[in-house]
């Protein structure tokens, strides 16, 4: 995942940055690798952008996690992109801090541990599963 990171300079180059972005990608990063060890997953490449505000100039959207910068501390968490780059990833909190949205794809993470088809992306993994079940759970208004 850190061989892959991505994030813009946001703070405190870019005056349009809502929320940190590059300052705040080593540490963003390693919550998430102690989600991965856990997982044994350490060495997947799992693709994570940052950016501090929704122009996406660290290109988020195609991540397979893809966090945009909302306000101080609040990011827009998006999943589901392919790895190549072919599909884009999908809205799935609007407005999240980098703590809960570990705590979000903790569950998510495992399961693709253990449930991941062959050669299947983690971004493959959200766009089968995860993605769909949001969006019913959405329909339903609850
Ligand atoms: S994504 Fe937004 S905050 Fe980041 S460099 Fe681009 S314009 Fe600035």
């Amino acid at each position: 995942m850190r061989l892959n990171a991505l994030s813009c300079v946001a703070l405190p180059t870019c005056g349009l940055a809502l929320a940190e972005s590059e300052r705040a990608l080593p540490e963003i990063l390693e919550k998430f690798e102690l989600v991965l060890d856990e997982a044994g997953l350490h060495d997947d490449a799992i693709s994570l952008r940052v950016t501090g505000c929704p122009n996406g100039c660290a290109r988020p959207y195609l991540a397979e996690i893809g966090l945009v910068g909302k306000a101080p501390h609040k990011y827009a968490l998006y999943l589901g992109a392919k790895y190549n780059g072919t599909r884009l990833n999908r809205l799935v909190s609007p407005s999240i801090t980098i703590d809960d949205a570990v705590k979000l794809l903790t569950p998510i993470i495992k399961r693709y541990a253990v449930e991941r088809k062959d050669g299947e992306g983690f971004g493959d993994f959200c766009d089968r599963e995860i993605i769909p079940r949001t969006r019913r759970f959405i329909a339903s208004g609850r």
